[in-house]
């Protein structure tokens, strides 16, 4: 295991928020990059990389494990990159155009290139850092975890919808000696790290950067790494603040210590990592379509429309899918970790728990490529920001995305070894 500081050095745009027109004017608490690489008795390895950024584009999750397939030969399907989704922390692609990168694209790019080099170096170091240990796991509550898809007279707005459906479990993996000391903890929430709103204009990682710190400080030596749940459609509760984002934290923190102080589960080997690129179905439109579209469209509909009205009058073709990787571990028949790529909204939980059974079951978001919101057909049907498309390039999914990516996960976890139905 092995960490690094990745808090931009000279302003820059921060990400997450459409309204924000200028870079951070300071720093509140920093960022972390942290790895943590595992090695069953047979010699298979695998690494997870986690940060505290907006999330892991796929421009930067490839670029890394190119590298560390070069210098350390690891396969793609070996790593699993998570980023927090904070939206205090700074822009980590050109191309993601929110806010535009204009007069700041050298500071992006700088930025970039160097947290690159931190990604990998500190990957690196991690897998060179290897000890024996005991691995076990637990699952704990988060209470803060609120849906946010708020239904009003004018359809889904973002809002609060305490009714609505969430992911609030907190789940938590142990990495001790062979004698039981503890030297690593993975843990996981599902909402949006957006206690800060987009008025915040300082570095801050929000509740999950308050709870990776008080953790490591009250177990001094503990590498601790937040890996981001399904929160694609949920937000905490309460926000505004920075004393609502800290109490978050210390509130997760606290889950995290509970869960380890009660009985876990040991994991045993072997280990399997499957990775699959899956072709995303995107629906299709006429320029008429589009047109009919435009009218009374809200600003988050309009990138996709004028996009996709650009490339007709160019006379281009809308793309019909979108590539993306989708991922599974497999720890024995102890534990599989499912990890989704995309803004991955809660229902992916209740169809992951009934493709692929609700035991021993870990399930991931902001997974290896953060392309946009990963919505299911319920959310495409209902509407709302979560059906807003790709972030790069121009596409809606079509709603049978659930099914060609659920379908995927079933088979990787039968390659894995997971029994499934
Ligand atoms: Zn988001």
């Amino acid at each position: 295991m092995d960490q690094v500081i990745i808090t931009p050095d000279a302003p820059m745009p921060l990400a997450g928020y459409a309204t924000r027109n200028a870079p951070f004017q300071g720093v509140d608490t920093d960022l972390h990059a942290k790895a943590l690489a595992l090695e069953d008795a047979s010699g298979n390895r695998t690494l997870i990389i986690t940060a505290e950024i907006l999330g892991f584009p796929s421009s930067l999750a490839e670029e890394v494990c190119r590298r560390l397939r070069q210098s350390a030969g690891l396969e793609r399907k070996a790593i699993l990159l998570n980023g927090s989704h904070t939206h205090s922390g700074p822009v980590v692609a050109l191309e993601m155009g929110w806010p535009p990168a204009g007069p700041n694209e050298e500071s992006i790019k700088d930025y970039v290139a160097r947290l690159t080099d931190k990604l990998v170096e500190t990957a690196l170091k991690s897998l060179r850092n290897m000890q024996p240990a005991r691995l076990e796991w637990g699952v704990g509550v988060a209470q803060f975890v609120t849906n946010r898809r708020e239904v009003t007279e004018r359809g889904v707005v973002l809002g609060v919808n305490p009714r609505g459906p969430t992911d609030r479990s907190v789940p938590v993996l142990r990495v001790a000696t062979p004698d039981g000391r503890i030297r690593a903890v993975l843990f996981g929430a599902s909402a949006h790290p957006v206690t800060l709103g987009g008025d915040h204009l300082r570095v801050n990682g929000d509740y999950v950067g308050y709870a990776m710190t008080e953790l490591e400080q009250t177990m001094p030596g503990v590498q601790a790494m937040f890996v981001a749940g399904c929160g694609g459609d949920a937000s905490p509760f309460p926000r505004g603040s920075i004393e609502a984002a800290r109490t978050h934290g210390k509130n997760l923190a606290a889950e995290v210590s509970r869960v380890l102080g009660g009985k876990l589960k040991p994991l045993g080997g072997p280990m399997r990592a499957e990775l699959r690129w899956v072709e995303l179905p995107l629906k299709k439109f006429s320029r008429t379509d589009l047109d009919r579209m435009s009218k009374g469209a809200a600003r988050w509909q309009q990138y996709f429309i004028g996009g996709a009205i650009g490339i007709l009058d160019r006379g281009g073709n809308l793309p019909e899918s979108y590539s993306a990787p989708f991922a599974l571990w497999q720890f024995g028949g102890d534990l599989t970790l499912a990890a989704f790529s995309g803004e991955t909204v809660v229902d992916y939980v209740l169809l992951a728990e009934q493709r692929l059974g609700p035991l021993n079951l870990w399930v991931a978001g902001y997974s290896n490529d953060l392309f946009g919101y990963l919505p299911s057909a319920r959310v495409l049907r209902e509407g709302g920001y979560e059906t807003r498309g790709l972030y790069m390039g121009y596409g809606l999914f079509d709603p049978s995305v659930e099914n060609v990516v659920m379908d995927a996960m079933v088979e990787m976890a039968r390659a894995a070894g997971r029994r499934v139905q």
